[in-house]
């Protein structure tokens, strides 16, 4: 299992969900990983799990500063960078009469600023090749009530996958999107709900999905895989849909 061996990654929201899976199995082909999160106590569940073999670091994706910040540790840490996997986010539902403009400004700076100033501050540090890979989600292609702001900040994600692959192929760095369906993780606890309320949320959801069910953070993951290696070296500006088939069927 060497699919990334010497490979140094870094991956932005690693401390649970779908990034802490991706991490353990960039672990498990051979990766050198750092990692970020924001909350102390995930940080250090994932510093526990992971072991000191992983950087684990502290950073705030939407802010500016921290990108800049974040870019100079990993070049420190690591010298050189193969794989970016931006995957920091947060979801914040509501119907667009509740919305201001703090909420909007923060969904924006976490999903859709941080990512894109972390790529310009690690333009310097990426080898030649590198891969990045952002996660978008199904939101950005359907009209689920609640999620116009969320779909559109997924949606901006995609945009940057094809326009920054159009930038920046020449310097060897490709970018690729992954759009994730429903998938089970600590997410879906964080939407301020009751557990009454999750339940029927989490039921009308999945009668949504062709599949009949949520996928797991492993099948993301196993994508995510795909796409940092050099299996993937003629994957440029792409998107793959992992949802069971709920935006296309
Ligand atoms: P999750 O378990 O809530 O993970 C989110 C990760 O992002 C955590 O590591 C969290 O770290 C980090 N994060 C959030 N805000 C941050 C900030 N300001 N600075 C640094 N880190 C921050 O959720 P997940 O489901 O794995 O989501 C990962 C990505 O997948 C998100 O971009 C999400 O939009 C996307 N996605 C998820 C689904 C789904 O159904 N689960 C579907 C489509 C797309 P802390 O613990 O430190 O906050």
């Amino acid at each position: 299992m060497n699919r990334l061996k010497d490979k140094r990654a870094l991956i932005t929201g690693g401390t649970t969900g779908i990034g802490l899976e991706t991490a353990r199995e960039f672990l498990n082909e051979g990766a050198r990983v750092a990692l970020t999160g924001k909350n102390p106590a995930t940080l250090d569940a994932a510093r526990k799990e992971l072991g000191s073999e992983v950087l684990i670091i502290s950073s705030d994706a939407s802010d500016r500063a921290a990108q800049k910040e974040l870019a100079q540790t990993v070049s420190r840490a690591f010298g050189k960078l193969d794989v970016l996997f931006l995957n920091a986010g947060i979801v914040d539902l509501r119907p667009i009469e509740q919305w201001d403009e703090a909420a909007f400004d923060r969904s924006f700076g976490v999903n859709v600023k941080g990512p894109y100033f972390l790529v310009q501050a690690l333009l310097p540090v990426f080898a030649k090749p590198a891969s990045i890979v952002l996660n978008a989600s199904v939101n950005a292609h359907i009209g689920m009530p609640n999620t116009s702001v969320y779909g559109a900040t997924k949606a901006a994600l995609l945009s940057f996958a094809r326009t920054l692959s159009g930038e920046l192929i020449s310097r060897g760095i490709r970018v690729n999107a992954v759009s994730p369906g429903p998938i089970s993780t600590p997410l879906y606890g964080k939407l301020g709900l009751s557990e009454t309320d999750l339940k029927a949320v989490s039921t009308s959801i999945q009668n949504q999905i062709p599949a009949g069910r949520f996928g797991n953070p492993s099948e993301i993951a196993s994508a995510i895989v795909f796409l940092a290696s050099d299996e993937s070296a003629f994957t440029v500006g792409s998107e793959f849909m992992i949802d069971g088939g709920m935006g296309t069927l």
